[in-house]
């Protein structure tokens, strides 16, 4: 006799599926935050694995794709191919702008790549988008705020260059 699967079942199913055709090992535990869940490349560059809390519903189903999806949109993970340093602190705002506006990419790719990829989408897994991504748009936005700072006050005019030659002395001039 056949027995019925869960809704549950059907999500932990649906993942390890995904994570089988595309190569990706899942490495799911009972009690992780959502924070700590994380794509991972191994050192070879090559072996692809997503660490992320046991699927036990849509929203924990859906950060597993998520995870995914950074590391098969190609969008998903930029830092690292990019060779961009993390900030630290002695970093500018820009580079930390720099650095947060990558991340805010990454985030909104493998959020695509979950939505393309999930069996539906429900108003608790948006909610979980919505919670997760907007982390990320705040600090942009705080970071943004910062470089705002840096910029010229408005009465201040940069004498033009008369000439290439004139600009490339003047910027050797402190
Ligand atoms: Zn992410």
């Amino acid at each position: 006799m056949e027995t019925k699967m869960t809704e549950t079942e059907k999500l932990q199913r649906h993942a390890f599926e995904l994570a089988a055709a595309f190569s990706i090992r899942l490495l799911l535990m009972e009690e992780l935050p959502p924070e700590e869940a994380g794509a991972i490349v191994h050192p070879d560059g090559k072996r692809r694995g997503v660490v992320a809390r046991l699927i036990t519903d849509e929203t924990s189903y859906v950060v597993v794709l998520h995870e995914m999806g950074h590391h098969l949109s190609p969008w998903g993970m930029l830092r690292g191919p990019l060779r961009v340093m993390p900030p630290t602190e002695a970093s500018s705002a820009t580079d930390r702008l720099r650095w947060i506006r990558l991340m805010v990419e990454e985030e909104m790719a493998a959020w695509d790549w979950a939505k393309h990829y999930a069996l539906y989408w429900t108003a608790a897994m948006q909610q979980v988008h919505d919670y997760a991504y907007g982390t990320y748009l705040k600090e942009e936005a705080r970071i943004a705020d910062l470089v705002k700072l840096q910029e010229p006050p408005r009465n201040w005019k940069p004498k033009p260059a008369a000439s290439l030659d004139d600009l490339v002395r003047s910027m050797g001039r402190k």
